[in-house]
């Protein structure tokens, strides 16, 4: 497929998709791809759902769209409340939307809004971790700590204030423990720069996704995070657009470490690939004080439709009765013992990480120094290849800041058996050998 009219990058490999079922997808010339990770890291119960498929069809067949101004829907009441359930702490609001990004704009102008409503206006900036991914539209990628993407639009978005996400890869010798200490500190010293009663809220991703492969944080990082909120006053804001719905063995990441965020966002695995939605989720004290200075002034016009909420409703009817959340953390253990077992045969793996099914590897040309590849080698691009030849596709991403290895992640949906992951490993494992060679 050349010369097509479509305006984003194709090449002359790109295959065509024809179907799906479960964890495989077919091209239209007959090749089966194991879809080792979920897509975009979306569809966490698989594709061709028989339960989505009907919820969806007979919603089609009552009505798809309704504006929110002017119906209220009984699947967007019930969805919101199922979120309320799975979240299982204070966050006790929902804003619908219909992407991550959009999720995140949401709690940016929720945070803002709610700081204006209480009289404090000067607080308006925010604290994000670099590596990190928050989304492609410009208050998210003012989030964004990845300087490629954010650069050019740094004098019309919001730039949030970049601290160090903590690596603890390349801290695995040394001391995990003072790493923390560090990086905390140079948080609390950004935060008491930029002027403490200016920051409205801290953003990050509590397990990393696309930008850092899978980067793990400390239980005493997230309290020492949650201090901080506590300290100076302002929002501790989790991005789980990817680490939701199930990825990590949780219904939320958030869930693993003892403490709970202020605002919340969460997409990709709610619609699981079948509709488009997203939330924002927040602490009823926060909306009750937006709500008495006029109401929250946002949204988009397919926010919360009755289609996307009945898709949402299904998805987290199949994750339960499924058992999806147990399956996630059992079979996140066994194909993080297989990805350390591999990393044995292969010298370019330097690194597993991740918990549940979101799994990371980073790449490295030497192991003991952990040196990553120069950029130019495109290593990370070079293994997807192999692997999509072989009929396994893996989500890869470039090394971001000079200092970190590209890397890959590996999350397949969360129906995956450990057959189908010992399939997944005996494919990467051909993937590294060709790799090396
Ligand atoms: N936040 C995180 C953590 C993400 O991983 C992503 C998407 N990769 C986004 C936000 C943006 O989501 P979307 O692409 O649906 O706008």
């Amino acid at each position: 497929m050349t010369n097509n009219a479509l305006f984003y990058l194709t090449n002359n490999d790109m295959p065509v998709v024809s179907h799906a079922n479960g964890i495989y997808i077919w091209d239209t010339q007959g090749h089966r791809y194991i879809d080792g990770c979920s897509g975009a890291i979306t569809c966490n119960i698989g594709h061709n759902h028989p339960t989505v498929i009907q919820a969806m069809s007979e919603q089609l067949n009552k009505i798809a769209f309704s504006y929110r101004t002017q119906f209220e829907s009984q699947v967007a009441i019930d969805l919101a409340d199922q979120l309320v359930n799975i979240t299982e702490g204070d966050l006790d609001k929902v804003f619908f939307v219909g992407s991550g990004s959009e999720a995140v704009e949401s709690a940016i102008k929720l945070a803002v809004q709610y700081f204006v409503a209480s009289s404090q206006p000067k607080r308006s900036k925010f604290v994000s971790l670099s590596p990190s991914y928050h989304g492609s539209t410009l208050g998210a990628l003012g989030l964004t700590g990845y300087e490629p993407l954010e650069a050019p639009y740094r004098s019309i978005s919001i730039s949030s204030i970049k601290v160090p996400s903590p690596d603890l890869y390349r801290y695995k010798e040394a001391n995990i423990e003072e790493h923390i200490t560090t990086v905390l500190k140079q948080t609390e010293n950004a935060i008491l720069t930029a002027g403490a009663d200016t920051i409205a809220g801290i953003v990050l991703e509590p397990v990393g996704g696309a930008s850092t492969g899978g980067r793990m944080v400390t239980k005493r990082y997230m309290e020492g995070l949650r201090a901080l909120c506590d300290r100076y006053g302002c929002l501790l804001i989790m991005d789980e657009v990817l680490s939701g719905m199930g990825r990590t063995g949780k219904w939320f990441a958030y869930q693993h470490f003892g403490i709970a965020p202020d605002i919340l966002t969460l997409a990709k695995g709610l619609g699981s690939g079948y509709y488009p939605i997203a939330a924002m989720m927040a602490r009823k004290e926060l909306v009750d004080v937006v709500d008495l200075s006029g109401g929250f002034m946002h949204g988009h016009t397919y926010a919360g439709n009755p289609l996307a909420c009945a898709t949402g409703l299904a998805v987290i009817d199949v994750m339960n009765t499924e058992q999806l959340i147990s399956n996630s953390s059992k079979q996140g253990t066994y194909l993080h013992q297989q990805l350390e077992l591999l990393a044995l045969k292969h010298n370019c793996i330097g690194d597993i990480r991740g918990i549940g099914l979101l799994q990371g590897l980073e790449l490295v040309q030497n192991k003991i120094t952990k040196e990553p590849y120069p950029p130019s080698f495109n290593a990370f691009e070079k293994i997807t290849t192999l692997a999509k030849k072989r009929g396994l596709l893996i989500y890869p991403r470039r090394c971001l800041n000079g200092l970190a290895g590209d890397h890959v992640l590996i999350t397949p949906p969360l129906t995956v058996t450990s057959e189908d992951i010992d399939e997944i490993i005996s494919l990467l494992d051909e993937s590294f050998t060709a790799f090396e060679q």
